[in-house]
């Protein structure tokens, strides 16, 4: 069965959006992975189908219940394989290759995207969801944070990326990564710019040195947070 995800969301319409486009989109008509959604608020029992309440204790804003998201995971649960659940939120883990990677190995995913202060606390215990974040900015839901996800993880699904790339020279293949480094294309001077000599050269070891040598410069001027980690894992 090919790797299948679920979409607990208000906004089900979001879906699949810009995965249903290119690679993604190519892979998903093939049958390489599968996605549906829930409506969350097909499992609110009173007859306003109430999904939210004000937050206890005051504040602004109102809060997901608890009740509601629980049956709507559970319907989520019934319909497939056992599947993590992931609740996107910006107090989670951030989003990184090895948790794409890590989901792409299993059986697939039930997201639950938020909407107004986010869902009670106690289901996102109950349920045991791993909580994961795409960055340090708030979203005004987790849609667009669930299509970020997946489309990490469905681009290293098997067959879905043509070996156009190869997965392994891209930024973040490792534990301890290198930004990529520049690319270029024809022409090979545009606006006055000339393409670095050595590309042209037809030497592919002097073109590898000079490749790596931009990945590490990228990486130390940019990202110091990654070349330490990778400065303290090589020198163990
Ligand atoms: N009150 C929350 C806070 O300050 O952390 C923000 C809630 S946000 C307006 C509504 C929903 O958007 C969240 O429940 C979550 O599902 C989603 N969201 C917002 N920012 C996100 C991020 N950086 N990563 C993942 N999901 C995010």
């Amino acid at each position: 069965t090919p790797w299948h995800a679920t979409a607990l969301t208000l906004f089900p319409e979001m879906f699949p959006g810009t995965l249903g486009h290119s690679l993604a989109g190519r892979a998903l008509r093939d049958g390489k992975w599968s996605l549906d959604t829930l409506q969350i608020r097909d499992f609110a029992t009173d007859k306003h189908r109430t999904v939210d309440d004000t937050p206890f204790g005051g504040g602004a804003g109102m809060v997901m219940r608890p009740d509601v998201v629980d049956a709507a995971c559970a319907a989520a649960l019934a319909a497939g394989p056992a599947r993590p659940l992931v609740y996107l939120t910006p107090r989670g883990r951030v989003l990184d290759q090895g948790l794409a990677r890590e989901l792409v190995a299993g059986p697939g995913v039930i997201l639950v995207c938020g909407r107004y202060e986010g869902l009670d606390q106690r289901v996102i215990e109950a349920r045991e969801m791993r909580e994961v974040s795409v960055g340090d900015y708030v979203l005004s839901g987790g849609e667009p944070a669930a299509l970020v996800l997946l489309d990490a993880c469905v681009r290293l699904l098997p067959g879905v990326m043509g070996g156009a790339t190869s997965a392994e020279e891209e930024s973040f293949s490792e534990a301890a990564p290198l930004l990529e480094y520049p690319h270029y294309t024809r022409p090979a001077e545009w606006d006055g710019r000339a393409v670095p000599e050595v590309l042209l050269s037809g030497h592919h070891a002097e073109v590898a040195r000079w490749r790596r040598g931009m990945a590490e410069a990228a990486t130390r001027e940019r990202r110091p947070d990654l070349w330490s980690r990778r400065t303290s894992s090589v020198a163990h």
